[in-house]
């Protein structure tokens, strides 16, 4: 089984240019999606640490990358993921690059983004993503019992040009990346952490990725996330559906 997530993907894009993103275009086809409402603070440190373990924030108590001062990192959450409990199942788990810590979290795996993942240049991000690829591409010659993976750039791209065609080139590129992927599995979800919107001027503006200092933001998310799923019966109607999803479609 495989789990693409893509950090701050919205349908409002996907959808306004399928014509650009066949590859989209055809596995929204073949499968279904829908949005999925956040009930959650809209932040990648929450919303992938709920997913992946079936908690809500009040659970795991994951509230953000820094709390008091400190960086917060895997020993400081209570409550197991869903790739180390399939691991105690005897399932092979491999989770590469999942945002919900910086720098991002792997398992079974060892993979140190450019620029411990803080990169916010165009140019660094294209390169961080080149090489998270072929990161997936190496994996994925003997792919394990489930593949995670989280393509993180997306999210930097829109909080710092939101509205800019470079925004749709970035959707471009995730529809390369996920045609490819989805080769290897046939059973497979593809989701975000939350959407984007345009940054509202003196409205709630806290979702400034790590790192992003005075830098001018024009996006910033918002609460739909993006799902589509292929060969996945459990219903996911909620961000912590994902974890038992996960688990009753590996032990079908
Ligand atoms: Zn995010």
């Amino acid at each position: 089984m495989l789990i693409i997530g893509i950090d701050g993907a919205t349908f409002k894009i996907i959808k306004k240019h399928l014509k650009a993103l066949p590859n989209f275009e055809r596995l929204m086809a073949e499968g279904s999606h829908r949005s999925l409402k956040l009930d959650m603070k809209p932040l990648s440190a929450v919303v992938w640490c709920s997913m992946f373990t079936g908690k809500p924030p009040e659970e795991h108590g994951h509230w953000d990358f820094v709390v008091d001062g400190k960086l917060q990192s895997r020993r400081d959450i209570e409550a197991d993921f869903i790739w180390e409990r399939l691991e105690a199942e005897g399932y092979e788990v491999k989770a590469l690059n999942i945002p919900f810590v910086y720098p991002p979290y792997n398992y079974n795996c060892e993979h140190t983004p450019l620029n411990f993942g803080l990169s916010l240049e165009l140019d660094e991000l294209e390169e961080d993503r080149k090489q998270l690829l072929a990161k997936c591409r190496e994996i994925l010659q003997n792919p394990p019992d489930l593949f995670i993976v989280v393509f993180d750039q997306l999210d930097k791209v829109q909080h710092f040009h939101w509205g800019e065609p470079v925004v749709l080139e970035w959707y471009e590129r995730m529809d390369q990346v996920v045609g490819e992927l989805a080769e290897y599995d046939e059973k497979m979800i593809i989701l975000s952490d939350h959407g984007f919107r345009e940054r509202v001027e003196g409205g709630e503006g806290g979702y400034a990725p790590p790192g992003a200092g005075p830098k001018q933001l024009k996006g910033d998310h918002d609460d739909e996330a993006i799902l589509i799923t292929r060969n996945v019966r459990y219903p996911i109607r909620r961000i912590t559906d994902v974890y038992y999803a996960i688990q009753e479609e590996i032990r079908r």
